[in-house]
C-alpha cells in the first residue's frame, strides 16, 4: 500500500527539511508546491510569469492554478508508492479539491503531521534563511504576510484533518533530529498497521 504523508505548519517550522528526510528514508518523492513554483519562475514558463509577483510578495497563488498544478504532479507514476506533500493544501478549497482527487483514485493520507512552532521562532528562522538562501519572499514584509496568510487560510486545515482522524501533532521548536525521530515513530507505526 502506498504511503501518503502531508506536512502542515507555518513557514519556518521545518517542513521542507523534514519532508526531505521522510523522502530519503521511505523512498517516496517530496512534492513541494513552493519549489515547483520557484522552478517555474526560474525557467520563465507561462505559469512562472503568472505567479512571480504573487510569490515574491508572499501572497497565495489562486486556488485553481494550484489545484491543476498538483493534479498533474500526482498523476505522475513516481507517486505510485506514495509521496510526502509540503505546501499544499493551503486553503480549505484546496483541501476539498484534494479530497475529490483522492476519492477518484482511491487514496487517503496515512498521516497528516501538524508541525507547531511559535510565530517568533518561525520569524527568526525565516530571517536567518533569508541571509543563507536569499529567497525573494524572505523579506520582513513578505514573511509577515506569509505567516498572516498561514494563520488565516491554512491553520483551519488542522481541524479539517483532525476530524478525519489521521492527525499527529509535533512540537517543531526542537532540533531537526528530535523532530524527525518523532515523525519516524508515527510513520513506522503506520507502516506496520496499514
Ligand atoms: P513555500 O515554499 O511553501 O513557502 O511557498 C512559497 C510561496 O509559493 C508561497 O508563499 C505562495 O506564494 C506560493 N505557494 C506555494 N504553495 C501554494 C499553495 N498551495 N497555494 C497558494 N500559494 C502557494
Amino acid at each position: 500500500m502506498p504511503l501518503n504523508v502531508l506536512l502542515l505548519g507555518p513557514q519556518g517550522a521545518g517542513k521542507g527539511t523534514q519532508a526531505d528526510r521522510i523522502s530519503a528514508e521511505y523512498g517516496i518523492p517530496h512534492v513541494a508546491t513552493g519549489e515547483m513554483l520557484r522552478a517555474a519562475i526560474a525557467a520563465g514558463t507561462e505559469l512562472g510569469r503568472t505567479v512571480e509577483s504573487i510569490v515574491n510578495a508572499g501572497e497565495l497563488v489562486p486556488d485553481d492554478l494550484m489545484i491543476s498544478l498538483i493534479r498533474d504532479r500526482l498523476a505522475r507514476d513516481d507517486t505510485d508508492a506514495g509521496f510526502v506533500l509540503d505546501g499544499f493544501p493551503r486553503t480549505t478549497a484546496q483541501a476539498e479539491a484534494l479530497d475529490a482527487m483522492f476519492n477518484e483514485i482511491g487514496r487517503t493520507f496515512n498521516v497528516v503531521f501538524s508541525l507547531q512552532i511559535p510565530d517568533e521562532v518561525a520569524f527568526e528562522r525565516l530571517r536567518r534563511r533569508a541571509k543563507v538562501e536569499g529567497r525573494a519572499d524572505d523579506t520582513d514584509d513578505a514573511i509577515h504576510r506569509r505567516l498572516d496568510n498561514y494563520h488565516r487560510e491554512t491553520e483551519p486545515l488542522i481541524e479539517y484533518y483532525r476530524t478525519r482522524g489521521n492527525l499527529v501533532t509535533i512540537h517543531a521548536d526542537r532540533s531537526e533530529n528530535e523532530v524527525f525521530t518523532e515523525i519516524q515513530r508515527a510513520l513506522d507505526h503506520v507502516a506496520v498497521t496499514r
